[in-house]
């Protein structure tokens, strides 16, 4: 129905009815107390409208779609009207206010830097995220020039070039940090970071294993191939022919140890490749470690085992291939004379491996990078005896898959210790006793 007439009809009832009241009493009772009748009607009828009013006055300073009143004749559809926008209010803001924190928190657990600036570069919002990349705080920095707060001449440059379909890497803040401006909404624009510097340092390191691979494959191959052109050219003697063959095998050998290491290590890092626990039979392990220890001490040296500890769960090769790693440096490292003690005992945090020399020893300055790849103390001595350099760098891959750690204890002149701790998780239930009838 039409909301005028809605609205005007009843209106002009309830007056009619008044009127019409007043008219009867006048009838009855004369003009006089028809007339009182009337304005007491008619006060009553203006002191409700004005008692809605004053409602509705007070609610609009607490507008709450719960303490809205029902009201009288017109105000009863007021009110429900009223009533049923403040509630769709309502119940949007909650909406709004749900999205909002959903996406504070969002923005909160991003890893990646977001900074909301208008479009002359004042900062009005930014993420924890961001916060960290570019040392900013918002409650501190809201309202002032990004370019105030981010003092780095590549940024400077980026944004008077205005090239923002390209990011830009910054250094800054001792991080690698992608950076990326994207205007949007006309006048304003956001900055998004991303914390490169880990990737970088991989990228670096993978480098750097390809230069220091390279590098230690060409030494031996160029000697083969001198070798050869040699033999190429020149005519030579039985005797010199066998020296350099030997020299030449030599040399191969070595590139196989280089390639095998290099195998192992990319085999160790690789996630494809899961270490299975097995039940990992410690004496026999111990006794094939001091055989190949004897074999290429090849008598030199006085090699003593100790093992008095429980088997453990890992992997059969991966252990063999790291503790046989720290018997052979051991060997390697330590003077024709010199003892060597191998040791398998089980401690109170758990079980320990241990390689005592009476050898070399290495300056303290060293000890904390020989597990680098490629890190020789003595790259001499350490070709002399076939070493790739890789060895230790197996050993802690080996022990980061085990939950096990090396601790390494030397003096120059004096001789090392390298112990392995494996974790009380990695030790193997006790086999219960085999009863011979
Ligand atoms: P390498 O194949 O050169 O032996 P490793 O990674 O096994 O490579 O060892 C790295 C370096 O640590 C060695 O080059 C050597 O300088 C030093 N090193 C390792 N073990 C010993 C040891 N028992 N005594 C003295 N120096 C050692």
């Amino acid at each position: 129905m039409n909301p005028k007439l809605l609205f005007w009809v009843p209106a002009a009832l309830r007056m009619g009815i008044i009127l019409a009241g007043v008219g009867v009493l006048g009838f009855l009772f004369g003009a006089m107390p028809a007339l009182i009748v009337a304005c007491i009607a008619m006060a009553l009828l203006v002191f409700v409208q004005l008692g809605y009013l004053y409602q509705l006055s007070d609610w609009l300073d607490h507008p709450h779609s719960a303490k809205l009143p029902d009201g009288w004749g017109a105000w009863t559809n007021i009110f429900s009207r009223l009533y049923r926008l403040r509630r769709d209010d309502e119940k949007n803001q909650a909406e709004l206010t749900e999205w909002l924190a959903r996406f504070r928190q969002a923005m909160h657990l991003l890893p990646d830097g977001v900074v909301i600036m208008d479009d002359v570069l004042f900062l009005e919002w930014c993420n924890p995220a961001a916060e960290q990349h570019l040392g900013l705080t918002h409650e501190r920095d809201k309202g002032m020039r990004v370019t105030n707060l981010v003092r780095s001449p590549d940024f400077m440059d980026y944004i008077i070039l205005g090239r923002y379909e390209q990011p830009l890497t910054l250094s800054f803040r001792e991080r690698k940090l992608i950076v990326h401006i994207i205007p949007f909404e006309n006048r304003r624009q956001i900055l998004v970071t991303h914390d490169a510097t880990e990737t970088e340092r991989t990228e670096m390191m993978r480098r750097d294993f390809i230069a220091n691979a390279s590098h230690e494959l060409r030494t031996p191959l160029t000697v083969i191939v001198g070798f050869l052109e040699i033999a190429a050219s020149e005519q030579l003697d039985q005797a010199t022919r066998m020296a350099h063959l030997k020299l030449m095998t030599e040399q191969g050998h070595r590139m196989q140890h280089l390639i095998e290491d290099m195998l192992t290590l990319s085999r160790l890092e690789s996630v494809d490749y899961p270490m299975r626990p097995e039940r990992v039979d410690v004496l026999k392990l111990m006794g094939q470690i001091q055989r190949d220890a004897r074999a290429l001490s090849a008598g030199k040296h006085e090699i003593g085992m100790d093992v008095d500890g429980p088997d453990i769960l890992g992997s059969y090769d991966e252990l063999y291939s790291a503790f046989g790693n720290l018997a052979s440096n051991a060997v390697r490292y330590t003077p024709a004379g010199g003892t060597i003690h191998l040791e398998w005992k089980e401690g109170p945090a758990g079980a320990r491996f241990s390689v005592v020399d009476t050898g070399i020893g290495i300056s303290p300055e060293h000890i904390s990078r020989l597990t680098e790849r490629f890190y020789r103390v003595d790259k001499s001595r350490s070709r002399e005896t076939q070493g790739t350099g890789l060895g230790l760098a197996i050993v802690k891959h080996v022990l980061l898959r085990h939950g096990g750690t090396l601790q390494i204890k030397s003096e120059a002149g004096k001789g090392s210790s390298f112990i392995v701790c494996m974790p009380k998780a990695a030790i193997a239930p006790r086999q219960p006793e085999l009863l011979l009838n």
